[in-house]
C-alpha cells in the first residue's frame, strides 16, 4: 500500500503542540499484572521522540473488550500507565473521562517529564461507534494527531477514523511505519522462494491471505489444526481432530489452483496425537492417516524435518498460525523447532498473528526474527490487500476545507 501523501511524525514542529498519539497497548494483564510488554516497548520510540521535541502528549488506547461500566475495573489502563511511567521515566497521568474538561485543563499546565494517558477509550461507547461526537471532544485539546496504533488500524473506529478526519495535522508514528514497511517486504518485492508458514486453528480466517498472495508464494507449508482440514480434502482420515467441515470443499479447490499453478504444497506426514485435548493426556506419533478417536495436536518428528528442510531454502518466510497447541508443554515442540529453524535462517522472516507471536515468544528465537507483527488482524487484512480504515484515514483530503 503506498503511504504517498501522509505526513509522519517527523512532519511536524511538535514543540509545546498537544499532540494525539493512538497507540495499541493493548496487553494481556493477570490479576492486574502485566504478563506481556512487548506492545509497551514497540511503542516507545514514538513516544519518546514526542518528549524528546516536547510536546505535550496525550497517550490513547483501548485494553480488551469491556461490555460495560462494571468492567472498569478489568479492563482500566491502570497498570499500564505505572509501566510506562517506569519505562519512560516520567510520570503518567490517567485521566478518566477523554470527553471532560481535565485533560483540556492537565494540558495548559503540563510540565516537560509528565503526559496523559486516557482511560481505556473502549469504556466511552463512541468509540467503537466511530462517534463524531467523541472525535471533537477530543479535537478540542488537540493539534497534531498522530496513529501509532498498527494493531487496530484494521477498525473504523472514534479515534483510529472519526478523530484524524476532523484534525488537519495528522500523521503517522514510527511502530506504524516499521509494521506496514515489513509487510511491504513480503508483499511486494519477496525474496525468493517465497515460503508462506501457515498453521493455527482456522482455515477461514487465513484463506484470504492465501489467495492474495497466490502468485507470489513458491511453496506453501500447511501446519497446525489448519492442516487437518486440507488433509480431509484429500480423503485422509483425521480422527476428531479439529477440523471446519463446511470449509473442505474450499481447500480442495485452493489445493487445485495451487497444484495448476505448479506451487509446492507440503502438509504434515506424522502427528502427535491424543485422545483427550489435555496437556497430560498420553500422547503417541502416527502417520499421515490419524486413526479413529484420536485428535492430532502437534506435527510429528518426519513432519518437522520436512518442513525445516523446505524452510532452510527460503528467501522469505512468512509465519502465520501455530504448528500445535503450542499452549500446553507436550505440544509445543513442533513450534518451537520450527521457530528455532526460522532463527538460524538468512531469509526474511516474517510473523503475524497473535497467537503466532506467542509462540515465537515463547520459544525464545523473538529476536532472531526480522520482523514480528504486533498487530494480529490488521496484518493479515494488510497481507490481503485489505485497505486499512486507520491509514487510510491519515491521508490528505482531496478537496475541501478542513479544521
Ligand atoms: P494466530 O492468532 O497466530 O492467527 P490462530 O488464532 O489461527 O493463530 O491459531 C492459534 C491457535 O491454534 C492456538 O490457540 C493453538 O492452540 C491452535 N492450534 C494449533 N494447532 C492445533 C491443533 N492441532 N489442534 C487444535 N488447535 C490447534
Ligand atoms: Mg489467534
Amino acid at each position: 500500500m503506498s503511504l504517498a501523501g501522509i505526513k509522519s511524525i517527523e512532519d511536524f514542529e511538535l514543540k509545546d503542540q498537544r499532540v494525539f498519539i493512538r497507540l495499541d497497548l493493548n496487553v494481556p494483564i493477570k490479576n492486574g499484572v502485566i504478563t506481556d510488554d512487548t506492545r509497551i516497548r514497540a511503542a516507545l520510540p514514538t513516544v519518546k521522540y514526542a518528549l524528546d521535541h516536547k510536546a505535550k502528549i496525550i497517550l490513547c488506547s483501548h485494553l480488551g473488550r469491556p461490555k460495560n461500566s462494571e468492567d472498569r475495573k478489568d479492563f482500566s489502563l491502570e497498570p499500564v500507565a505505572d509501566r510506562l511511567s517506569e519505562l519512560l521515566d516520567a510520570e503518567v497521568q490517567l485521566v478518566e473521562e477523554p470527553g471532560s474538561d481535565t485533560p483540556k485543563a492537565l494540558l495548559s499546565g503540563i510540565h516537560r517529564r509528565q503526559l496523559i494517558l486516557l482511560e481505556n477509550i473502549r469504556f466511552d461507547p463512541g468509540e467503537e461507534k466511530n462517534s463524531m461526537e467523541l472525535a471533537n471532544k477530543i479535537a478540542s485539546y488537540v493539534d497534531i494527531y498522530i496513529n501509532d496504533a498498527f494493531g487496530a488500524s484494521h477498525r473504523a473506529h472514534a479515534t483510529i477514523v472519526a478523530l484524524p478526519s476532523i484534525i488537519k495535522k495528522k500523521g503517522l508514528g514510527f511502530l506504524m511505519k516499521k509494521e506496514i514497511e515489513m509487510l511491504d517486504k513480503v508483499l511486494i518485492e519477496p525474496a525468493k522462494p517465497f515460503c508462506a508458514l501457515m498453521g493455527g486453528s482456522k482455515v477461514s480466517d487465513k484463506i484470504g491471505v492465501i489467495e492474495h498472495l497466490l502468485e507470489k508464494i513458491d511453496t506453501f507449508v500447511i501446519g497446525g489444526a489448519m492442516a487437518y482440514t486440507f488433509l480431509a480434502a484429500q480423503n485422509i482420515s483425521v480422527g476428531s481432530s479439529k477440523i471446519e467441515k463446511d470449509k473442505i470443499s474450499l481447500a480442495k479447490e485452493l489445493l487445485g489452483r495451487l497444484d495448476a499453478r505448479k506451487k509446492k504444497i507440503l502438509l504434515p506426514v506424522d502427528h502427535v496425537i491424543v485422545e483427550r485435548l489435555e496437556k497430560d493426556a498420553p500422547s503417541k506419533i502416527c502417520d499421515v492417516a490419524i486413526p479413529a478417536g484420536f485428535m492430532g495436536v502437534d506435527i510429528g518428528p518426519k513432519t518437522i524435518e520436512l518442513f525445516s528442510q523446505e524452510l532452510k531454502k527460503a528467501g522469505t518466510v512468512f509465519w502465520n498460525g501455530p504448528m500445535g497447541v503450542f499452549e500446553m508443554p507436550p505440544f509445543s515442540k513442533g513450534s518451537f523447532k520450527i521457530a528455532e529453524v526460522l532463527a538460524d535462517s538468512t531469509a526474511v522472516t516474517v510473523v503475524g498473528g497473535g497467537d503466532s507471536a506467542a509462540a515465537v515468544n515463547a520459544s525464545g528465537f523473538a529476536n532472531k526474527m526480522t520482523h514480528i507483527s504486533t498487530g494480529g488482524g490488521a496484518s493479515l487484512e494488510y497481507l490481503q490487500g485489505d485497505k486499512l480504515p486507520g491509514i487510510e484515514a491519515l491521508r490528505p483530503p482531496q478537496r475541501g476545507p478542513q479544521k
